[in-house]
């Protein structure tokens, strides 16, 4: 539903920022529902339909992953209507300067309140555990879901640390999705840069990997190219998703397993 990251490309929609909807199976689950995620859901082609969703996750509260979590809710469940549902998130998502509006809550089933490496939750068929906290200005955790034998995992926003590719090794992912802000880090803020990334993947060397959530620099050097240059030199298959990007991760980590 959208690959931009950063308050200049959000704000300017030079990418979209709704986030991910994820299929398994029969269960949906939307993450990081930023700005524009229920209209780009319903335009999509086929429609994503926020009725037949599951779940709601929130990585973190920052308005370019959270902004719509409330529509979402209430799409959901037909505007509050028919209470189901289930929401993941950080409890200062919930809490101190809370995104969720406490109307919203009330439509849902149920409200799981992430911890760091906790879990699993259950959704339908998938079990969702949580990463290691990272270093960024919110409560923020990596999530991996697993399903009929497959680990996707996602590697929100926040600063390289040693020890955090670890922790997302320890999970063995058939594919990563990495948010991927920033090309060079000059103002020395909380986000991966690119080359960074490729110490992640060198590290957790899953079967696919995924970039992106990019801001200006890194569209600037072109992520078509960037990825190829990655997987060349991991000899890891590695995708720059653009909006509307839809990744059938049968298929992919299948073509790898030959
Ligand atoms: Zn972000
Ligand atoms: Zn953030």
């Amino acid at each position: 539903m959208g690959t931009g990251g950063a308050r200049f490309v959000v704000a300017r929609q030079f990418r979209a920022s709704g986030g991910m909807w994820m299929r398994f199976g029969q269960t949906q689950i939307h993450v990081d529902p930023g700005p524009g995620a229920l209209v780009r859901a319903l335009s999509n082609v086929p429609p994503c339909n926020p009725r037949k969703l599951d779940a709601v996750l929130l990585s973190h509260k920052h308005l370019d992953h959270s902004n719509d979590v409330n529509v979402m809710i209430e799409a959901m469940t037909s505007g509050g209507f028919r209470r189901r549902g289930t929401l993941l998130a950080p409890a200062d998502a919930l809490e101190f300067e809370p995104v969720v509006l406490p109307y919203a809550r009330k439509f849902l089933d149920r409200i799981e309140v992430l911890r760091e490496r906790s879990g699993p939750y259950r959704v339908g068929d998938v079990e969702i555990t949580t990463s290691v906290r990272h270093i960024h200005a919110v409560e923020t955790y990596g999530t991996h879901f697993r399903s009929e034998e497959k680990t996707i995992s996602y590697m929100p926003c926040g600063r390289y640390f040693e020890g955090l590719a670890q922790d997302y090794r320890a999970h063995d992912p058939d594919v990563l999705i990495l948010n991927v802000l920033r090309f060079e880090d000059r103002m020395d803020v909380d986000h991966l840069t690119f080359a960074q990334a490729r110490q992640v993947l060198a590290e957790v060397r899953p079967r696919v990997a995924v970039l992106q959530h990019f801001g200006t620099k890194m569209l600037e050097q072109d992520p078509q190219r960037l990825a190829r240059s990655l997987e060349d030199e991991l000899g890891l298959r590695t995708i720059a998703a653009e909006d509307g990007f839809i990744l059938d991760v049968d298929a992919e980590v299948g073509a790898i397993a030959g």
